[in-house]
């Protein structure tokens, strides 16, 4: 340990030197004897190692203060031989960003030249609203990167073929290893030359430029389930992109975009509508043809049905995705409408039966005081049926 050279000293930096600066010698004295750059050189390699060693001490804090005191004592007789124990260090954190700088960085980046998924794609398809409550079929027509059939997606000419890329040995990582203080420890990233794959293309494929890939036009079925609602997508496996090293295919998304319905609405599995009655059924009741998804349906309108009685029919709806045997409810909205245009015929009948009404009501309303509540309880009482045929035309 006597021998050992001042820390300053193998930097080559003054005792006063701030961090950058220390950072900076020593990132040009490991550039100099990085024992990558000098294979075999003994004497390089124990420079090296001195110097990181040095720069471990020097570049903390704690270190560099006991250093400054005791100087090399200050490590002795620590943890046994070597008299070092710097076991709370990070390696990386000392001389990551160092080493980074010299190597072309990337040093974090989890290297992979094995099968992967390719990427996914996305599209969409656009349904009517009763293809999206029942499901349908799709043809959809798109643009698709296939593997290069010329090169069979190597990317190389025909005739010639890649070839092992020789800074990582076909590895598609670079492997280096740093001299520390804890041993020798291994770095891998990314080969640069070859991106990972591990093969370089020398003379490139005329149809696909070197990538290994086209794009074609496929057309693709897609199944549309029943029940699918605006903006859910449908996953067809393996009708994506290609995968990278023999990977299987990415995945297609396609997205389906539901038209609106001139008369359903739909919330979930339940559709909304509205439906007109005359005014003659609200006041009488009698059957009315209301439009369902699965088409007319006769619905009985009870005697004295009030404007916007809400009304359901049961299993009339969206059937579930995932079980089209269940089924959402359909609900509507009984509108009644007021005659616009009368003639001369039904204005004396509506007279007449205002007339007799108010009779109802006035009596009702010396009954109880409640004219609101009565008029509800006796419209349609006193209306006979040459009234009902009349609105019913
Ligand atoms: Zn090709
Ligand atoms: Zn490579």
């Amino acid at each position: 340990m006597a021998d050992k050279r001042d820390y300053y000293e193998v930097l080559g930096v003054d005792r006063n030197a701030d961090d950058s600066t220390i950072k900076k010698a020593y990132r040009n004295l490991a550039k100099k004897y990085h024992p990558d750059m000098n294979p075999g050189d003994k004497d390089a390699e124990k420079k090296f190692k001195e110097a990181s060693e040095a720069y471990a001490v020097l570049s903390d804090a704690d270190k560099k203060r006991q250093y400054d005191q005791f100087g090399h004592a200050a490590f002795e007789g620590g943890a046994g031989a070597g008299g070092f124990d710097f076991s709370g260090a990070d390696f990386g954190d000392i001389f990551g960003d160092i080493f980074g700088d010299i190597f072309g960085g990337g040093g974090r980046r989890r290297a992979n030249n094995g099968p992967m998924k390719g990427a996914n794609v996305r599209t969409s398809v656009r349904v009517s609203f009763e293809e999206a409550v029942f499901g349908c079929d799709k043809e959809l027509t798109l643009n698709l990167k296939d593997t290069c059939g010329k090169c069979k997606g190597t990317g190389a000419k025909p005739g010639t073929s890649p070839i092992t890329c020789t800074k990582c040995g076909g590895k598609g990582q670079v492997v280096y290893t740093q001299q520390s203080l804890f041993g020798m420890v291994r770095n891998v990233q990314t080969c640069p030359e070859c991106s990972g794959t591990g093969k370089v293309v020398k003379e490139k494929c005329s149809d696909c430029y070197g990538t290994g890939y086209i794009q074609r036009k496929r057309t693709i079925q897609v199944s549309v389930p029943a029940g699918i609602d605006n903006g859910q997508s449908i996953r067809i496996r393996d009708k994506g992109e290609p995968g990278i090293n023999g990977g299987p295919r990415g995945d297609l998304l396609v997205e389906v975009l539901v038209s609106r319905h001139p008369i359903f609405q739909r919330q979930d599995y339940n559709i909304y509508s509205n439906a007109p009655i005359s005014f003659a059924v609200a006041a009488l009741g009698g059957e009315v043809r209301i439009s369902t998804v699965d088409g007319d349906v006769l619905y009985d309108v009870k005697p004295g049905t009030q404007t916007d009685t809400k009304v359901r029919l049961k299993g009339k709806g969206v059937p579930s995705l995932r079980n089209s045997q269940v089924r959402g409810d359909h609900y509507v909205t009984l509108i009644v409408q007021v005659p616009e245009r009368l003639n001369e015929e039904q204005k004396e009948l509506l007279r007449q039966f205002d007339a007799a009404t108010g009779d109802t009501l006035k009596r009702s309303a010396d009954a109880n005081k409640s004219e609101k509540h009565e008029r509800k309880k006796g419209f349609g009482e006193k209306v006979g049926e040459k009234v009902k045929e009349m609105f019913e035309k």
